[in-house]
């Protein structure tokens, strides 16, 4: 299909799905990633992966080296060292350095979109305790403290109750680079993927709810439970996000949002420079998968079909639940008796409490039928916080 030769930055889940796409038409993808057997190498029979962090210089140098792209399945990875692989021309990347710098940093993100005229909630940059009380007297409470780098899953994350409470969330976050953001009465959280040629084309994906229980995402339906208007809302949210970021931002790109206690109202939470868990879904339920099309964007070939192909779709995510493997065995072998269920399982090593260990994607002809289907799946989950 195509000689050139993919490097990926991180092998984890999204990394062996991408993968998966990749083997299917024939293109070479390496990964650097500091785990010898991660879920991305397994699948994978190149010999010449490189065990190493993906923040590091030489290795991203070396992988550059040795491959025609690069691309990311995480956004924590070195900038510096993927600008200076653009600047020496060792390798294209996609999405750009500055455009996975600017994401990373959840604070700079927000700075870029407001500049963009982008819809957001309020947010305060916040380097001290005293910035942080000022936060709460102009959000009100609760209001949500942010580490600006290095956050998934909520870790870094603290909702400020009350005045009183201002001076514990800075030191339950202690040490790191903060802003602040005011509370959002949300009524749905919702997902969007957006898929961005070099040339800046970009096709997006249908809207999907996201539900997440202690900050990880746990459920996901397609299409989104949602009036038209806020479905067309949603999707220019989506599109204009994406749409502005800087030239050389090609890939896949999920863009989380707020669908307000207004019900109309809907507001970017934050944007994944790569393929994203409430993404997953489009692998069983639409014409081309986010992986597929990560690939072709980062090829800069043609894009495949966004769209729906079954009436309706769910994402159960399998996590690490407190009795160990077989609270990720139990959903998964009950799936096999669902119609329309299937199951991915990513080889991680170890069950750990709330780790992604797989998911379960359902697709049905109704929203009944989806509903009844899941429940039978749901049922067996672990609850991964007990
Ligand atoms: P991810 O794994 O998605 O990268 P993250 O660590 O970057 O997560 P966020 O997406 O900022 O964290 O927040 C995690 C969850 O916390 C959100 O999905 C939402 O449920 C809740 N949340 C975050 N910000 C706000 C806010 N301003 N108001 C209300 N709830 C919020
Ligand atoms: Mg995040
Ligand atoms: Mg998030």
């Amino acid at each position: 299909m195509d000689s050139r030769v993919i490097g990926i930055l991180g092998g984890g889940q999204l990394g062996r799905m991408f993968i998966e796409a990749a083997n299917r038409m024939n293109i070479e993808v390496r990964v650097l990633d500091p785990t010898a057997k991660s879920p991305a190498k397994q699948i994978s029979n190149f010999v010449e992966h490189i065990d190493q962090p993906f923040t590091s210089s030489e290795a991203i140098k070396q992988l550059a080296k040795e491959c025609d792209v690069l691309t990311v399945e995480i956004e924590h990875v070195n900038c510096d060292e993927l600008a200076k692989v653009e600047k020496l021309g060792l390798a294209k990347v996609f999405p750009s350095s500055s455009t996975v710098r600017l994401i990373q940093d959840k604070y700079l993100q927000k700075c870029y979109l407001e500049e963009h005229k982008q819809s957001l909630p309020e947010y305060v940059k916040c380097d001290t305790l005293e910035e942080a009380q000022d936060a709460g007297r102009k959000f009100g409470f609760p209001f949500v403290l942010k580490c600006r780098l290095g956050a998934y899953d909520g870790r870094g994350n603290y909702v400020v109750k009350s005045e009183n409470d201002v001076a514990a969330g800075f030191k339950f976050l202690g040490g790191k680079m903060l802003y602040a953001e005011k509370f959002v009465p949300f009524v749905k959280e919702l997902a969007v993927m957006v898929v961005r040629r070099p040339s800046g084309q970009v096709e997006t994906y249908p809207v999907v709810e996201t539900a997440q229980r202690d900050n990880i995402c746990e459920l996901v339906y397609a299409p989104a439970q949602i009036d038209g208007q806020v479905r067309q809302q949603a999707m220019k949210v989506a599109t204009d996000t994406i749409s502005c970021l800087p030239e050389g931002s090609a890939g896949i790109f999920g863009v989380e949002m707020f669908l307000h206690e207004d019900g109309r109202t809907v507001v970017v939470n934050e944007i994944a420079p790569r393929p994203h868990n409430s993404g997953h879904y489009t692998i069983e339920a639409c014409g081309t998968s986010q992986f597929e099309n990560h690939l072709r964007a980062v090829l800069d070939l043609p894009l495949g079909d966004t769209n729906l192909k079954v009436p309706a779709a769910a994402m159960i995510n399998v996590l690490g639940g407190s009795d160990g493997i077989s609270s990720v065995l139990d959903p998964c072998l009950a799936s096999l008796e669902v119609d329309g269920a299937t199951v991915h399982l990513y080889g991680k090593a170890e069950a750990k409490l709330a780790r992604k260990m797989g998911h379960i994607t359902v697709v049905a002809d109704s929203a009944l039928q989806l509903r009844r289907r899941t429940d039978m799946i749901v049922g067996k989950l672990a609850n991964a916080s007990s």
